[in-house]
Formats: C-alpha cells, sequence, structure tokens
C-alpha cells in the first residue's frame, strides 16, 4: 500500500511514522509514506504562497485550490488512486469499519487542511472521500492524517507480530476487547483472574468473550444493536 500524505507542515507527522510498529512497517516495504510539502507547488516564485484570504472577509487564511490541484494532478499523473481524502471535521466519522476498508486498497492520497480550511472547489472536484476523526476542531489536518494512517497501518498483513492481533482489537465484530493482564500475578494484593494462570486455552477464549460482551454492554452498548 502506497499513502502520500499532502501538508502544508508535513514535519508535524515525521515523529509518527519513524517510530515503533509503523516505522517497522515502513522499512519491511508493507506500506509506502510520503509527506508531501504543499510549499513545493506554491505559486508566486519566491513568495511560495500556498494560502490566500476568504472572498467575503473574515478571519483566517484559506489553503488555495492552484498549489493543491498542481500537486493532486502530478502525484495523479504517476499512478491512479483508489481515494483521494481529506481531513475535515465535518467528514464522515472515522470508524474500525473504514479502517478495515482502506486497508484493502492501493493508492491512496490524504490531503490536510490548516487555517480555516481549503478553498470548497477542492472539496467539489479533487476530493473523493472526507473523514473526521472526531467532533472536535484542530488546529489542521496532520494529526488526523496520521491517526488514520496509523489506524489503517497497523492492518495490512504482516504489520503487527502476531497475526491476529488486530482482530482481537476492540471494534472488530462489533466488541470492545478483553483486560489484558501482565507480570505479576499479584501487585500490592491486586490479583489477577485465576483463570488467566489456569493454562486451559478454552476456558481462557471462553472468558475473554464473556468480558468482551459485559464491556461492550456496560460501556458501548450502541455497538451491539
Ligand atoms: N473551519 C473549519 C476547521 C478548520 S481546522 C471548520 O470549522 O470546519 C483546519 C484543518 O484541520 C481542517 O481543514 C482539517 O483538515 C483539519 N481538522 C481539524 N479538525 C479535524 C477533525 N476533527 N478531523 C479531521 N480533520 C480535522
Amino acid at each position: 500500500m502506497r499513502i502520500d500524505i499532502i501538508s502544508a507542515v508535513p514535519d508535524l507527522m515525521h515523529s509518527s511514522f519513524n517510530h515503533s510498529i509503523l516505522k517497522r512497517a515502513i522499512n519491511n516495504k508493507l506500506v509506502e509514506v510520503n509527506l508531501i510539502n504543499l510549499r513545493e507547488y506554491a505559486i508566486g516564485g519566491k513568495s511560495k504562497q500556498i494560502d490566500d484570504y476568504a472572498f467575503g472577509g473574515g478571519a483566517g487564511m484559506v489553503l488555495m485550490i492552484e498549489p493543491i490541484d498542481k500537486c493532486i494532478s502530478q502525484l495523479k499523473s504517476e499512478r491512479t488512486y483508489d481515494d483521494i481524502i481529506y481531513m475535515s471535521p465535518d467528514g464522515e466519522l472515522l470508524t474500525q469499519k473504514l479502517c478495515n476498508k482502506l486497508s484493502l486498497v492501493k493508492n491512496i492520497i490524504i490531503l490536510c487542511g490548516h487555517y480555516k480550511g481549503v478553498d470548497e472547489r477542492v472539496r467539489e472536484h479533487l476530493i473523493t472521500r472526507e473523514v473526521s476523526i472526531g467532533d472536535y476542531v484542530l488546529s489542521g489536518g496532520e494529526l488526523p492524517a496520521a491517526v488514520l494512517s496509523d489506524a489503517v497501518i497497523r492492518l495490512l498483513p504482516g504489520v503487527l507480530n502476531d497475526e491476529t492481533s488486530a482482530l482481537s482489537d476492540s471494534f472488530q465484530d462489533n466488541l470492545l476487547a478483553p483486560p489484558v493482564y501482565s507480570r505479576p500475578a499479584e501487585y500490592k494484593g491486586w490479583g489477577i483472574p485465576p483463570v488467566l494462570l489456569s493454562g486451559h486455552g478454552a476456558n481462557i477464549d471462553k472468558w475473554r468473550h464473556e468480558q468482551s460482551i459485559e464491556r461492550t454492554k456496560l460501556r458501548r452498548p450502541n455497538l451491539l444493536h
């Protein structure tokens, strides 16, 4: 899979892709992530302009259509994209279901907005999907793009050490994950459920499944309907 992320401040995302699971996935060539600086497509020579005032006035700058169009056109001339996504607070809410779906595609572009957002014509003519990471507003689309990429990349075959690991995470099968424990088995007098020490695989699986259902009923009953 290839993810091209277009941003006015790509440095904001470096850390996310340069550590731990995502770094390993990239090094092992399970995914290719390109952080593209929108300023490379700026208009007006030296001034490197990518934003301008909003028509009609009001506070806040708007990312201009021309640099974004030039950048997306360049990428599209090199390969075909399954989706061109704009991160936006008014987009479709990011869910595990959407991540599962995106993990099956080959090439995507993620466009990060900044300031007041992007010229609406970008959204009307160049974008195929708009995604929000929640009902709150951030300063830019970089953290949302990193969130989306992380959630998708960890689903790619070979990225997690234990192949079944992502399948037992919350939201797969509409259930929350059961509690997990590690050593020591007793700490400050706080113990762990004895079944986990029983060595009895079937009983442990049964307990975990029951816990998942209990937890979902209690915390997110809407998932069960
Ligand atoms: N004026 C816009 C917010 C702009 S915030 C509005 O009121 O809807 C600047 C940029 O941050 C947006 O263009 C978007 O790319 C990104 N962003 C902010 N919050 C986000 C969220 N919850 N999900 C996804 N992207 C978000």
